[in-house]
């Protein structure tokens, strides 16, 4: 079943149109990445699913119900960015509370929902400090135990890995992969990155000027490419 469906999906800001009429049905649990270069439409794509932006024309679906006006608080999505977006003036807990603050919960429910999510993301013992005082991949963590405290049904990534370094990209790629296996949540993640693309997807969907290429197992994609587009894109097997 689809857990996120678009249709006829089109954004324009002034006379420029950025997403020329998506179609997209992303499979209930499936890791999806949506890959493409830099301009190409990704991170617009990605808001209108979160819903902090609206499509121009067009219709999405998430597990079943048209939740093309509704709110982002009313989704049941979480969005993960590069930049971390932590607050810095508060702790870890104070950080993952956050998306919890405008839900009914007792202060218990609240905290094990907390551990809960720092249990899986390794970060229990870094619930007391402050961003400052945590290195990127621990900062990159929190960003994700704050998303998942709230039991999204989706997981959005917007080039989550972009400001690591090489060795720690690989390393978030294969704890990323693994937080998939555990939760088992549908995830649709944003790159720019091939390699990471046919490193870490079930299924890719290549996005060029606002458009859908291809949509393809990595192998798939490789063996045979659609367009000159994606030959030329997808280039190396991983
Ligand atoms: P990507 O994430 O693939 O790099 P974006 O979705 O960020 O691409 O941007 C796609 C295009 O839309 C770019 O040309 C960008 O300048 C333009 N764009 C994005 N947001 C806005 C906005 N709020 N106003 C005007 N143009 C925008
Ligand atoms: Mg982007």
């Amino acid at each position: 079943m689809a857990e996120v469906s678009l249709h006829a999906i089109t954004r324009r800001f002034g006379p420029t149109e950025v997403l020329r009429g998506i179609d997209l049905e992303i499979a209930d649990g499936s890791f999806t990445v949506i890959v493409g270069p830099s301009g190409c439409g990704k991170s617009t794509l990605l808001r209108i699913l979160a819903g902090l932006d609206a499509p121009t024309s067009g219709s999405l679906h998430i597990a079943g119900r048209d939740v093309t006006g509704l709110e982002p608080a009313e989704r049941r999505i979480a969005m993960v960015f590069q930049n971390y977006s932590l607050y810095p003036h508060m702790s870890v807990r104070e950080n993952m509370a956050f998306p919890l603050r405008s839900l009914r919960m007792g202060r218990a429910e609240r905290a094990a929902a907390i551990d809960r999510a720092a249990d899986i993301l390794r970060i229990g013992d870094l619930l007391d400090r402050k961003p400052a005082h945590l290195s990127g991949g621990q900062r990159q963590r929190v960003a994700i135990g704050r998303a998942i405290v709230r039991e999204p049904s989706v997981f959005l990534f917007d080039e989550p890995l972009s400001n690591l370094d090489a060795a720690l990209r690989g390393q978030m790629r294969v704890e990323l992969a693994e937080l998939h296996r555990q939760l088992g949540t549908t995830m649709v993640y944003v790159t720019h990155d091939q390699v990471e693309a046919m490193t870490m997807a079930e299924r890719i969907v290549v996005l060029n000027g606002g458009r859908v290429e291809q949509v393809g197992a990595p192998m798939d994609l490789y063996r045979s490419p659609a367009t000159r587009f994606v030959a030329g894109f997808i280039g190396q097997p991983p």
